[in-house]
Parts: C-alpha cells; sequence; structure tokens
C-alpha cells in the first residue's frame, strides 16, 4: 500500500522571479539522498508533481524543495508565487536510482538548474560520512544570476575539502532588466556580488564544458536537470569516452 507523509511550510523563500526555496517540518520522509517524491500542494492537490529534496533524510522531518517557474506551469507556478507558511504538503511514493553507490569511486555530479536539489542533499549527506569520496560538482544555468545557490556553494566549499564545484554560465552576462528578488537579496547580504567571482565562471555550454574534463572512467557521473540538458550531457560524456554504466540520470 502507498504511504503518503503531510509536512507543513515553515519557510517560502523567493529567491528569484522564477525560483523559490521551500521549507517545511513534517513526518519523517523515508528518502536516500538523490531520491525525488511526489508532491501534492493545497493550491490544486490532484496534481502531483516530482520534487527533488534538496536535505538529506532527517528524523526529525525537515523537508527543502527548490523550484523553479516552469512557463505556464499548473504547480511550479503555484509553489513560487503562492506558497505560504502553514501551507500542508502531502508527500509521496520516495524513488530514483540517483544515490552513492558504495565502490568509494570519485563523483562527478552535473546540475543543470535547481537539479542541484538533489546533489545538495547528497553533499550534506556524504559530509557526515568518516571518508567521502571526492566530489567534482560542474553547475550549469543561464546567467550568473541564474546560479541560484552560488552563496551556498561557496559556503560548501570553504567547509568540504573533498568538494570542488565548477560553475557554468552560457553567457557571463546577466540580463538587463532587474530582478527585484534578486535585488532585495544582493541588499539583505550588503554586497554587490553573491557567490561565485566572474572570474570563477566558465561561459559555455554545459555538456561541451564537461566532456572537455575527458572520459570519466573509473567515476560515478550523475546527471539532472531538464530532459534536454540531460540528454545533451550524456550524449557528450558517450562521446568522448565516459562509460555509459558510469552514468546515472533523472531527467525533469
Ligand atoms: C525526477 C524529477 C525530479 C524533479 N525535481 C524537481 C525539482 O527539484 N525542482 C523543480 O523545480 N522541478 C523538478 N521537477 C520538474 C517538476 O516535476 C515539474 O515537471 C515542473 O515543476 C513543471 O510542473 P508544472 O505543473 O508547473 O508544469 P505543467 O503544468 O505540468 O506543464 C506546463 C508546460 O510546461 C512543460 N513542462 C513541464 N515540465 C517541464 C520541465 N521540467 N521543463 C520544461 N518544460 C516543462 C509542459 O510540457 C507544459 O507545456 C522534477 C521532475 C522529475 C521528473
Amino acid at each position: 500500500m502507498e504511504s503518503t507523509w503531510t509536512a507543513t511550510v515553515v519557510e517560502h523563500h523567493r529567491l528569484r522571479h522564477d525560483l523559490a526555496v521551500v521549507r517545511l517540518i513534517g513526518d519523517a520522509v523515508p528518502f536516500e539522498a538523490g531520491q525525488y517524491v511526489d508532491v501534492s500542494i493545497p493550491q490544486n492537490p490532484r496534481l502531483l508533481r516530482r520534487l527533488s529534496p534538496a536535505l538529506p533524510p532527517s528524523q526529525d522531518g525537515k523537508l527543502e524543495f527548490h523550484v523553479r517557474t516552469v512557463p505556464g506551469g499548473w504547480i511550479s507556478g503555484a509553489i513560487v508565487a503562492d506558497t505560504q507558511p502553514g501551507d500542508r504538503w502531502q508527500i509521496l511514493d520516495p524513488r530514483g536510482t540517483m544515490t552513492i553507490d558504495d565502490t568509494g569511486r570519485d563523483v562527478v555530479m552535473v546540475a543543470g538548474g535547481t537539479g542541484l536539489a538533489p546533489f545538495r542533499s547528497i553533499l550534506l549527506d556524504l559530509a557526515r560520512r568518516e571518508s567521502p569520496p571526492k566530489v567534482f560538482l560542474f553547475v550549469g544555468d543561464r546567467t550568473p544570476r541564474d546560479l541560484y545557490a552560488s552563496d551556498m556553494l561557496v559556503l560548501l566549499l570553504q567547509q568540504l575539502p573533498w568538494l570542488t564545484v565548477v560553475p557554468v554560465v552560457e553567457s557571463v552576462y546577466d540580463p538587463e532588466w532587474q530582478d527585484d528578488w534578486y535585488e532585495q537579496i544582493r541588499q539583505n547580504l550588503g554586497s554587490d556580488s553573491i557567490g561565485f567571482r566572474e572570474e570563477d565562471l566558465i561561459e559555455g555550454n554545459l555538456a561541451d564544458v564537461v566532456s572537455s574534463y575527458g572520459a570519466f572512467v573509473d567515476n560515478q557521473v550523475l546527471v539532472c536537470g531538464s530532459a534536454a540538458m540531460v540528454r545533451a550531457t550524456i550524449d557528450s560524456l558517450r562521446a568522448t569516452g565516459t562509460p555509459s554504466e558510469n552514468i546515472t540520470f533523472d531527467p525533469y
């Protein structure tokens, strides 16, 4: 019989015009770091959507999701614009194969957009291990401003000596128009620049940048993001010699 868990929104943090981080507390959901769940929200309870927890499983029932609006999307739009503390969400059916195996091989993670969420969960889970494997995280988005978790990644880099992060943007220039949500965060942090320095960014296509590092023959490679990004990355990895059996992926 399928189980359902309930969690209450305690924080809705709008980071960009099209993106929010939602934190909830409720039942302890039994999932593995890197897996995804089905979610039902009160704004439209019958339309279940898959989301990837961005925290590892916790006994005290903390959950976090990173959600970006899909244009015209029923649920992502409601989560980003209309979700409020007190909303009760139903969580169902944890599953997915994108978990770390126990071979101890170095791990390569390739995240497009909110495809970062399950990797955040895995990184925090690995941080609890005595000897975590080395992790190379490629994180890609359209522009520096779209790298919504840069500040969090910079903090993780300072704390996790086994982690390397390669931020990739299609263009190093932010759009001309102002994103008020982003400006508000910059003001709150009291800094003009949040996250990566411009010189740390690699401009290019995520799939090309990842495969320019050569074949990952002795690594576990995890890929998560939009269906197009995942397909392009896998094709590119295979073309440059990464064995298919080393690659695990979850397309959105
Ligand atoms: C394994 C898995 C994990 C996921 N984890 C996350 C997550 O952590 N955070 C997150 O923000 N999203 C995640 N998604 C995507 C999410 O499940 C929804 O598909 C997305 O939020 C759109 O739902 P919607 O109801 O707003 O759009 P819908 O109303 O279902 O669709 C609106 C329109 O957008 C198109 N569309 C639907 N989904 C996408 C998409 N992903 N990309 C481009 N176009 C699309 C549809 O074809 C349709 O034309 C995940 C998906 C999968 C399969």
